[in-house]
């Protein structure tokens, strides 16, 4: 009787490849068979299509009626490609103009009144559909996000019949309106007192793109200290906050498509799995670690994470990218996040502290640090103490410290010295590079290696220690790495040499 292609978008990982929806209809007993590795929630489809047609007044053909989702080896869940099918149904009963469809995409589900319902992931489609040059039709709810893509024509309705009268009229639907953006309301700087040391390696950080631990007793100010990160980093490129937006489009928790122009913190508890943290299931979802993508991941009690948790924490930190591969299906997520995380420097929390409190003893101590894998600790280029302050200094009557805007600006100087010298952040400089960029003077090379050599640090470390001693010259505003900026970074090396300390 009829055939009729309809274009629609699968969602595997953060990409939306293009999915065909072909509908045949022949002569034969009434049944309709979907086909194309569907899973259960494609079948439940069926029901759905069946529904939605009778709803808006149209007639479900009581022929033979076969879909093919192609290609085959996609995986299809839920129910996005409701839309697709019903429209294709009509078109080869003849109900609708198979002309209507051309550069068309069509993503949404049905529900049995005819609504169209929003799925997760459209920005990626709407992004592919405007790279294919093809307009895309997603429900009301999913507008705001789908208008986030550049150079593509998104627009929205409500209901099936809806769709089907605007098409064959040629009628225009509403277009896809994205929704004001909020200004960042990081919190400021000023607020932290006191603090120089940290203050300063917080700085370091966010001029380098260096990962950061801190190390205090509870109350101290690191979670304080970590969430105050985001307001001295650059503004994200359009380009970085279409991807972190496009992340949290795919995570099945929604995105807020007031904020998606704000770098992410992310800041999840110690108990959270490690599927949470870096990503995974059965359909493989984004982990707080790709959420956190061009922002900030804050990991607070490092010690009390699981060791696994850790240890799969270990390989995007270098790559900046996580792949999960789970059954036939493999999917890569970006995840080039900045890591602050944050520890008690003992189990009590006290160790250290003029009050005395600490009854640890070095070998409770070594165990509990001893959570933190060497190679982890390797990869965070800052260790830094933030001890706690006397009483006095917490009080409203101490000067306030430096604010957000005025260290940002420093920031981005010394962002701009990196760029201009290797298009990219110290943090990210590779081998050949860092030995190009992190000169050292014959004088300096020696004080290093005898660092080295003391604090037992591997060659990892070694240039890491460059890096950080690049970005502390170019805050300085200077081209070549002096003695000071060699030494102060070496003494960021902190926890590494307290295990030394502690295992001999
Ligand atoms: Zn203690």
């Amino acid at each position: 009787m009829g055939l009729a292609i309809v274009h629609s978008r699968a969602r595997v990982g953060v990409r939306a490849p293009e999915v065909r929806v072909e509908v045949h209809i022949a002569g034969g007993l009434p049944a309709l068979s979907i086909v194309g590795l569907p899973e259960a929630a494609v079948r439940e489809a069926k029901d759905r299509v069946r529904a939605a047609i009778q709803c808006a007044q149209f007639e479900f053909p009581a022929r033979r009626i076969t879909v093919n989702l192609a290609p085959a080896d996609l995986p299809k869940d839920g129910g996005r490609y409701d839309l697709a099918i019903a429209l294709g149904i009509l078109a080869a009963s003849g109900q609708l103009t198979t002309e209507a469809l051309d550069g068309w995409e069509f993503v949404g589900e049905l529900a049995l009144t005819g609504e169209i319902r929003a799925v997760d992931g459209v920005l990626a489609a709407a992004v592919a559909a405007g790279r294919d040059g093809r307009r895309l039709l997603v429900a009301p709810g999913n507008g705001h996000e789908a208008a986030l893509a550049t150079g593509v024509d998104v627009r929205t309705a409500r209901t099936l019949l809806e769709v089907c009268a605007a098409l064959d009229a040629k009628k225009t639907l509403p277009q896809a309106q994205p929704l004001p953006c909020q200004q960042m309301q990081a919190p400021d700087l000023s607020d932290v007192r006191g603090q120089a040391q940290a203050r300063r390696a917080l700085e370091i950080a966010a001029a380098g793109g260096h990962h950061l631990l801190l190390v205090g007793p509870p109350g101290s100010g690191k979670t304080l200290l970590a969430s105050r990160l985001c307001g001295i980093l650059p503004e994200p490129t359009d380009a970085e906050a279409l991807e972190t937006a496009t992340i949290a489009s795919v995570s099945g928790r929604g995105l807020d498509a007031t904020k998606w122009r704000q770098r992410p913190f992310r800041s999840p508890h110690h108990t959270a799995s490690a599927v949470a943290l870096v990503g995974g299931g059965a359909d493989p979802r984004p982990g707080e670690i790709s959420l956190a993508h061009h922002g900030v991941l804050f990991l607070d009690e490092l010690p009390e994470w699981s060791r696994h948790a850790l240890e799969v924490l270990r390989e995007p930190l270098e790559s900046g990218t996580v792949s999960i591969a789970r059954a036939a299906r493999q999917c890569e997520f970006p995840a080039r996040f900045q890591l602050v995380a944050a520890m008690n420097p003992c189990p009590c929390g006290w160790a250290g502290d003029p009050s005395g409190r600490c009854m640890c003893n070095d070998e409770m101590i070594r165990r509990y640090r001893a959570r933190i894998s060497g190679p982890l600790l390797e990869r965070i280029d800052l260790h830094v103490e933030v001890p706690r302050l006397p009483p006095g200094m917490l009080r409203t009557d101490g000067a306030p410290g430096e604010s957000s805007a005025a260290v940002r600006e420093r920031v981005l100087a010394a962002r701009a010295c990196q760029q201009a010298r290797g298009q990219r952040m110290n943090a990210r400089l590779d081998h050949a590079m860092t030995n190009a960029f992190c000169r050292l003077a014959p004088r300096d090379t020696a004080l290093l290696e005898r660092a080295v050599d003391a604090l037992q640090l591997s060659a990892r470390s070694l240039h890491r220690i460059l890096r950080v001693a690049r970005t502390i010259a170019d805050l300085a505003g200077i081209d070549a790495i002096e003695t000071p900026h060699l030494t102060e970074a070496i003494g960021y090396r902190k926890l590494e040499r307290g295990r030394e300390r502690a295992a001999a």
